[in-house]
């Protein structure tokens, strides 16, 4: 198991403005607090809070309000406008049933100023009775433009007693994140009493140092806490919305500091680790570059001397290798495994789907087996006899280069000396995985290097919470010959004109994609609709050959048809998503995006960057079904106008977030509870300098800060 944060008892450390609360007060743990310790929670409704990621008192002070609602002042009638939510008050001067397309209850009130309706379409008899003409209300709702001028419908409301003044809200209202069957009045009534816990016992000591709070202007945490589940009413409601509230961004920062610090712990775990030390010594690399039919570019020269130089030392490597789709990232990863080989340690490669797996697997023999290297291959489908002799050959380190799926990370797999590990499109795998390849060492004393390649370039911010900042070799150069990918979008009520143009480059002798990306949540289904587009297809083109490729065929049978298609004895193939990455044929220039709106850009470039490999000019059609969101628009001309795979995947982030275009999301890596890493990325550069300081003169604090964020990150440390 590994463990994300150090297991060093917490310690309590006061600033000076958490006051000690002295020996003899029982100060409770609000980590270790269960939810069941508040009044009115029940097993039933601590298993809905479970839901929401509150398992004790400190996560529910954690879980901060959606948006607030602002029941501190009355609105006078007359300063109604549409999509505002007001509290209003006034007399009842009618009240109807009324027959429109729906019955409902609709009823007339005033003030000095104007009037206005109340509409309810479920009412009861009880209801509709107490709501009669002349009683006092106050009612709070949305503003609508409704049949009769301005409307509420179904407000929260208060019938008022005659002589007795009903006092207005003191604060903001916290609407909360919730999940089914949990209502905002029971998140609150909880929410007080854990308030109440917190201020009451001053259980909450601060972190963060106190010079780092004083040079920032950081109030406590516990103050911050309280101020956002209580904002006085003349807070700013845009400035908290916007989580820009120095609150806000005093827990953010909190937050991204741990983060960092978590990352640099493990970090400087993996450093303590010993590695091989793969000296260069250069007659394979020689021979390799001597059979090659092209030369290095500049960028592939410079970025493999770095790399050269890492793996020479005897501490691991932990190195990103960016470089657009194209760049010639494998090369480089070979020359680097050909270093660990020379010295007889193993390399292994692994990618994200069999496909490429299988792709990366024919290059390299292809490369490696005229300098007698044996390269082997693994994935989940190599089953029974076949797959015993893959692992002998891995264990006994007959394998010496070794190409797979994750199927590498499994338990069974047991490398004879893994002198480096390479990652392909990193960005699919978990930070867990990639820590898991620490019991895939050698000897119990080395561990294997790690290259970790991606064609998504990852933004600095990104990298600095994600990878605790890797180091970095970027190849920024494509190979002479490449042409750029002319784009263009296109409805899919215009599929024949779509039809012609492949018939008219496959006559010229070129080669095409389509791509179904319909339904991408399902492999399944997926695969049902690119078999359904192969059907259609190829009786609509009676004299080409058109191919079919998708996931779930066998790998031989995939393998077949790739090699048909590279040999041009198919004009058209057709495929799901799995040839995004690593397919390199050269000759195909057209390609056919359907539903390119259900896809990251990020994602999309690289399937485009399957064509524009060869000297003719090269199409992308993004074929989108109709009606195209304004954010999806927007997102397919970012493609259409761009080449440049940095620029795109900027602007993804900013449209989309980090998690979907790190493809975390689902795994929860990226969900940080209060920090949002587009939002808050201008903290990072403060975070960081903080973080050394800390780590230089208050290591003590490193420990209990991860312990208070990241107590549940010990779920992704185990794989
Ligand atoms: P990516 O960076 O997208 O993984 P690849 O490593 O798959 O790119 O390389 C794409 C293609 O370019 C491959 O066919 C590879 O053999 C070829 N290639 C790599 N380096 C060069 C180079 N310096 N000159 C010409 N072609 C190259
Ligand atoms: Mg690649």
């Amino acid at each position: 198991m590994t463990s994300l944060y150090i297991n060093e008892p917490a310690i309590q450390i006061m600033t000076p403005t958490d006051a000690n609360p002295g020996p003899t007060q029982a100060v409770p743990d609000l980590q270790a607090l269960p939810l069941t310790q508040l009044q009115g929670v029940g097993p039933a409704l601590a298993e809905k809070l479970a839901n929401i990621h509150v398992h004790s008192v400190l996560d529910l002070l954690f879980h901060l309000p959606l948006r607030y609602q602002d029941r501190t002042r009355l609105t006078p009638i007359a300063a109604l406008r549409h999509g505002d939510e007001v509290v209003i008050e006034g007399q009842i001067v009618g009240s109807a049933i009324v027959f429109g397309k729906r019955r409902s209850l609709l009823c007339k009130m005033q003030d000095a100023s104007g009037h206005t309706s109340l509409r309810f379409y479920h009412f009861s008899a009880a209801q509709k009775n107490s709501l009669a003409s002349g009683q006092r209300i106050r009612c709070y709702g949305e503003v609508r433009r409704g049949q009769s001028g301005y409307e509420i419908y179904h407000p929260e409301y208060q019938i008022l007693q005659q002589n007795t003044p009903a006092p207005m809200e003191k604060f903001l209202t916290p609407v909360y994140p919730s999940t089914d069957g949990l209502h905002q009045n029971r998140i609150r009534t909880m929410m007080t009493q854990a308030i109440e816990l917190l201020r009451k016992s001053r259980a909450l000591p601060d972190y963060l140092p106190a010079n780092l709070s004083r040079k920032l202007g950081f109030v406590s945490l516990s103050a911050a806490l309280q101020y956002l589940h209580n904002p006085p009413a003349e807070a700013s409601l845009q400035q908290l919305e916007q989580g820009r509230h120095p609150a806000q961004i005093r827990l953010a920062f909190e937050e991204l500091l741990a983060n960092y610090l978590c990352l640099q712990n493990l970090r400087d775990q993996l450093r303590r680790q010993g590695a091989p030390a793969l000296t260069p010594a250069g007659h394979l690399t020689k021979a390799l570059l001597h059979n090659l039919p092209f030369a290095l570019t500049a960028a592939q020269q410079r970025v493999s001397r770095e790399i050269l130089m890492d793996i020479a030392r005897p501490i691991p490597m932990l190195r990103l290798l960016q470089g657009d789709v194209g760049s010639g990232k494998t090369l480089v990863a070979v020359l680097a495994a050909l270093q660990a080989v020379e010295h007889g340690f193993q390399a292994a490669l692994m990618a994200p789907t069999e496909i490429l797996a299988e792709q990366h697997y024919l290059n390299l023999d292809q490369w490696l087996q005229p300098l007698g290297i044996e390269t082997g291959f693994l994935s989940g489908r190599i089953k029974g006899k076949k797959r015993a002799q893959i692992l002998q050959e891995i264990a006994t380190g007959s394998a010496q280069m070794i190409v797979g799926t994750h199927a590498l990370f499994q338990e069974e797999v047991s490398f004879a000396k893994l002198g480096l590990m390479i990652i392909d499109e990193q960005h699919r795998f978990g930070v867990h995985q990639r820590l898991a390849l620490r019991q895939k060492g050698t000897s119990p004393a080395l561990y294997p290097h790690q290259l970790i390649m991606t064609a998504t370039p990852i933004p600095r911010t990104l990298t600095m919470s994600t990878y605790a900042d890797l180091d970095c070799s970027i190849i920024d150069e494509l190979p002479p010959g490449r042409s750029p990918v002319n784009t263009v979008i296109i409805q899919d009520s215009r599929r024949d004109e779509v039809i012609a143009r492949i018939r008219q480059a496959c006559t010229e002798g070129r080669q095409a994609y389509w791509v179904c990306t319909l339904i991408e949540e399902s492999d399944v289904l997926q695969c049902q609709a690119a078999e359904a587009t192969f059907a259609e297809l190829s009786t609509r083109f009676t004299n080409l050959k058109v191919g079919l490729i998708h996931g779930r065929m066998k790998a031989a049978e995939k393998t077949a048809v790739m090699e048909q298609f590279k040999q041009g004895r198919l004009h058209l193939l057709v495929a799901t998503t799995v040839i995004e990455v690593g397919v390199d044929v050269p000759n195909a220039s057209l390609m056919i995006i359907e539903n390119p709106e259900r896809l990251g850009l990020a994602q999309l470039h690289q399937l485009r960057g399957r064509v524009g490999r060869g000297p003719a000019a090269s199409h992308c059609m993004l074929l989108y079904h109709s009606p195209l969101s304004e954010v999806a628009r927007q997102r397919l001309a970012i493609l259409r106008d761009s080449n440049d795979g940095f620029y795109i995947a900027e602007q993804d982030l900013a449209i989309r977030g980090p998690g979907e275009v790190l493809g975390t999301r689902q795994t929860g890596l990226m969900a940080f509870k209060i920090a949002d890493l587009r939002r808050d990325s201008h903290l990072q550069d403060q975070v960081r300098t903080w973080a050394q300081t800390i780590r230089r003169e208050q290591p003590r604090l490193i420990a209990p800060l991860i312990r208070r964020w990241l107590a549940n990150a010990e779920e992704y440390g185990n794989v």
